[in-house]
């Protein structure tokens, strides 16, 4: 059991302000299909900067199992 961000996708506007934050390389991933990120959650240390990063409250901080 660890933790991750995880985005939720009706409120990503793919404005990718949260890749620039994120210092774990290729942990968000922008879906150039969707224009939305998603969240690897086996990259992600739940830092949290992204979801300081970003303006839309798209990103959680959830439990994974
Ligand atoms: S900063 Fe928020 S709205 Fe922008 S791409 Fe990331 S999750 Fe989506
Ligand atoms: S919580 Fe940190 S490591 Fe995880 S995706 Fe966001 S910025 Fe990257």
């Amino acid at each position: 059991m660890y933790f991750a961000a995880e985005v939720e996708q009706e409120k990503c506007k793919g404005c990718k302000l949260c890749i620039f934050s994120c210092p774990e390389p290729n942990a968000i991933i922008f879906k150039p299909a969707k224009k939305k990120v998603s969240i690897d959650p086996k990259r992600c240390k739940a830092c949290g900067l992204c979801l300081e990063a970003c303006k839309f409250l798209a990103v959680t901080i959830t439990q994974v199992k």
